[in-house]
């Protein structure tokens, strides 16, 4: 997208960005010199094409074939860097950076090590004023003994940057309710909630995440403009949906949601939903794969009819409902 001349002033007003994936925010270029560690040469073209899909199961095609390559600590050394470049040229001073633990618990690798790797890459950008916090993602489909390792890494690695535990993937698989006892363990250890729901799922699976794991805040949570009582909850309890407008676009959420398949950016309900007063905190989801920076979330926003006041509003709101900032 080129950016118009009110959003390269909008560059420099810092925001903050809780939703968004280290292992979907490798740009092409990137993904070249991982793919070459690994004896694989590719163009970045052909990245763009692996990076190309049409709905939901095609993202976590790609998004598994590039966690493919990640193999070693000093690979999450170096994707952070780059996501940590990205975000300070985006103005980004604070950013909640979800960690695929799952993924990597599956691989067989040690936790421990690499996230020793993310750290050092972190520490090095807070000199430069971006602030790195940690979300330890247990991936749904792989069940629930899967996801309580996920917690229990967390617990081993023991780390105040670590601040909260989710869990993403399909949602449509394993029930709600067998998450009880994990996130009561997270809760257990001083980890905030977090659950993708409401993307390709229906309203109900916002309310369980809410009632049933105590989640603090919902990943995406756009099926709830279909269920107007859900609606009148989250703002009464003042629940904040995480919007990821470009992946819903991408995915086919939005489509989906709306039962519409030509569904396009302006038809997003994020106005509704922030309008009937429920907190919402704009953000990425996986940029470099969905071909998006928080700067273009902003003029999809733009594009949607929000005001200079509500756009001031919603970037406010990123910073209120973070876990960790400190001044
Ligand atoms: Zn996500």
């Amino acid at each position: 997208m080129d950016p118009g001349p009110h959003l390269q002033r909008f560059a420099s007003v810092p925001k903050a960005e809780l939703h968004l994936h280290l292992e979907g925010s490798i740009q092409p270029r990137t993904v070249v010199a991982l793919t070459a560690r690994h004896g694989v040469t590719m163009t970045e073209t052909d990245v763009r094409m692996k990076y190309a899909y049409e709905n939901f199961l095609g993202f976590l095609e790609a998004f598994k074939w590039v966690t493919s390559f990640l193999r070693e600590p000093q690979d999450y050394a170096l994707i952070t860097r780059d996501l940590g470049e990205h975000l300070l040229a985006q103005g980004v001073v604070y950013a909640e950076i979800t960690l695929s633990i799952g993924i990597m618990l599956w691989r067989k690798q040690s936790v421990e090590t690499n996230f020793e790797a993310i750290l050092g890459a972190a520490n090095a950008l807070a000199s430069r004023g971006l602030q790195m916090k940690f979300v330890f993602d247990a991936v749904r489909q792989f069940g629930t003994d899967a996801a309580m390792d996920v917690v229990e890494a967390a617990h081993l690695c023991n780390s105040e940057s670590i601040v909260a535990f989710g869990i993403g993937g399909d949602e449509l698989s394993i029930p709600t309710e067998h998450f009880r006892p994990i996130y009561y363990r997270a809760s257990e250890i001083g980890l905030r909630r977090l659950m993708h729901a409401g993307e390709t799922g229906g309203p109900a699976k916002i309310r369980e995440s809410i009632e049933l794991l105590g989640a603090e805040r919902i990943g995406h949570g756009i099926a709830a403009i279909n269920d107007p009582r859900l609606m009148d909850f989250l703002a009464e309890r003042q629940i904040p949906l995480e919007i990821c407008p470009q992946s819903n676009l991408r995915t086919g959420a939005l489509a989906l949601q709306l039962s519409r398949p030509d569904a396009c950016i302006e038809d997003h309900p994020l106005p509704q939903l922030l309008r009937h007063g429920i907190p919402i905190v704009l953000s990425t989801d996986d940029p470099a794969m969905f071909h998006t920076t928080l700067l273009d979330e902003y003029e999809n926003v733009r594009r949607m009819g929000l005001t200079d006041d509500e756009i001031s509003c919603l970037t406010q709101m990123s910073f209120t409902h973070a876990f960790a900032l400190t001044p």
